[in-house]
């Protein structure tokens, strides 16, 4: 009983108690985070390492909760998973990008928008089924969209999962192994994945540096990925040093805080008639 304990100690279980009822709060109100208007798409461009352009994006989801403010996804998303509200948020991003690309589009500003698609996503069949719908309505090519999926969201039903991963590619979509490096990863599972693209993650890339462990781990990464014919997206990138390092390694793709954090629609729109490499 919190009234009988002293100080210090009540202190903590006032904490812990805001703390669960904040979480039974976000769970309760998730469901309605859409229909409410709460739910907000932010985009971080993704540099073509190569050219020196930006032609994608990734739509990253932030809920303005009435209450809490501003709730990130690390806190959100693993309850939208974990109770079955995850489907209502991915449907919400899902036609909210195709609304958006299909307004840059008609503006002259074509982009391709990758989002972020979880395990729970991928034990419907239907999933293909209504992005392919949700495109027909639309002047919104198939090729303007990537699903990020990790490894492990596949492992959780493989076969199911991968049943779903080659109707969405034979809908055109393109597909990205995100996260790639943490949990579980295997070689074998990669070349079962019907991806174009492969995401290292930030982990190895923040303090990367030529002689380190990670230099190993990404630069064999890079040259594994373009062997199995794919794209190779380092995210996570800080610093001028870590791009150059990338560029002298070969690699396609930077995303990070070096070139943008990621920025709401009109924000991003204007970076991009700014940006200069
Ligand atoms: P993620 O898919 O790995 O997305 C990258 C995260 O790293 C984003 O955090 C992004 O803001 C952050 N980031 C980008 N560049 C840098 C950098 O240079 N340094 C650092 N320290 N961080 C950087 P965010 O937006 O808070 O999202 C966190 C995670 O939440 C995402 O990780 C993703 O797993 C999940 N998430 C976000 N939006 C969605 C969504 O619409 N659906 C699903 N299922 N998950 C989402
Ligand atoms: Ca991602
Ligand atoms: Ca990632
Ligand atoms: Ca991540």
């Amino acid at each position: 009983d919190a009234a009988h304990l002293p100080g210090r100690l009540q202190v903590y279980q006032q904490g812990r108690d805001d703390a669960h009822q904040r979480q039974i709060s976000l769970i309760r109100d998730l469901r309605h985070a859409a229909s409410n208007a709460e739910l907000l798409l932010y985009y971080q461009p993704k540099l073509d390492i190569r050219a020196g352009q930006v032609h994608e994006a990734e739509a990253l989801l932030r809920w303005n909760h009435p209450q809490y403010g501003m709730v990130s996804p690390g806190e959100f998303i693993p309850l939208a998973e974990r109770t079955g509200s995850i489907q209502i948020l991915t449907a919400w991003v899902i036609e909210e990008v195709v609304r958006q690309l299909h307004e840059w589009n008609s503006r002259g500003l074509h982009m391709q928008v990758s989002l972020n698609i979880s395990a729970e996503d991928l034990g419907s069949l239907q999933l293909a089924e209504r992005v392919a719908a949700l495109l027909a309505g639309q002047a919104v090519a198939a090729e303007q969209l990537v699903f990020e999926i990790t490894e492990s969201a596949v492992m959780q039903d493989p076969e199911r999962a991968l049943e779903v991963l080659h109707s969405l590619r034979n809908c055109g979509i393109h597909l990205s192994v995100d996260d790639f490096g943490t949990g579980y990863s295997s070689l074998a599972q990669l070349k079962r994945m019907p991806v174009q693209e492969l995401k290292i993650d930030q982990s190895f890339i923040r303090e990367l540096d030529e002689q380190s462990d990670d230099a190993v781990i990404v630069r064999s990464t890079i040259d594994m990925s373009h062997s199995l014919g794919l794209k190779v997206v380092a995210e996570g990138v800080e610093f001028q040093r870590n791009l150059d390092l990338l560029r002298l390694w070969n690699c396609d793709t930077a995303q990070g805080y070096l070139i943008s954090r990621p920025l709401p629609a009109q924000a991003f729109e204007q970076w991009m008639q700014q940006w200069q490499p």
